[in-house]
């Protein structure tokens, strides 16, 4: 089964990550914790790289981005899946629409296809996105207003389309307030309660 948590960053994805798949490893389950962007030893290369010191536009990015995501899916995903083992993954193509897409303003139509090329159409059983607090997004929210009249902030935009991905694409959506077991057992019982055949 192939699990992947999506959100903003600092909601708790990592965190979430680990305690889901520590948890689910207790039960027995063989679990193969992963991330984007990273990985492999190519995707986390390129994540040094997009994060590194060289200068790159969005397109360049979101190539980088699909490259990484293809190794991953390749030689990490699908031979977990082939033999069995349950994967968990932060981050995937919904972080790639909802940074590339809605965040850098790449069409998203053309980074549906460059996704799927990349999966070779690999799409995970179900995806949980993590919602902010409501006092982190009231802080966000206060923040942002210095930029009022200046457009919308690359942030928002992201949020925004998170939003948007999660509704259309029938995402579950985890409350992201309360202590981190609290929030593991919310995932938790959704994978428990979800037939995989
Ligand atoms: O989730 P993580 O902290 O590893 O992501 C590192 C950074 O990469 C984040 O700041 C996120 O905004 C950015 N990112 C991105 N496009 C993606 C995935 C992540 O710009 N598709």
């Amino acid at each position: 089964r192939f699990f992947v948590l999506e959100g903003l960053d600092g909601v708790g994805k990592s965190t979430q990550t680990q305690l889901v798949s520590e948890a689910l490893r207790q039960r027995g389950v063989e679990v193969v914790e992963t991330r984007e962007p990273g990985g492999t030893p190519l995707g986390e290369a390129l994540r040094d790289l997009i994060f590194g010191k060289y200068k790159i536009g969005a397109r360049a990015l979101a190539l980088a981005m699909a490259s990484a995501r293809a190794q991953h899916c390749e030689s990490v995903i699908l031979p977990a899946l082939e033999r069995g083992a349950w994967v968990v993954c932060d981050r995937f193509s919904g972080s790639f629409l909802a940074y590339q897409g809605f965040g850098y303003g790449i069409d998203l139509d053309k980074l549906m296809l460059l996704d799927s090329f990349a999966t070779d159409s690999l799409d995970p059983e179900m995806v949980f996105y993590i919602m902010e607090t409501t006092n982190r997004a009231m802080r966000e929210l206060s923040s942002s207003d210095r930029f009022e009249g200046q457009g919308q902030t690359f942030q928002s935009r992201v949020r925004d389309g998170f939003g948007q991905l999660a509704l259309r694409s029938g995402w579950v959506c985890i409350d992201g307030d309360g202590e981190v077991f609290e929030i593991r057992d919310r995932i938790l019982n959704v994978i428990d309660g979800h037939r995989s055949d």
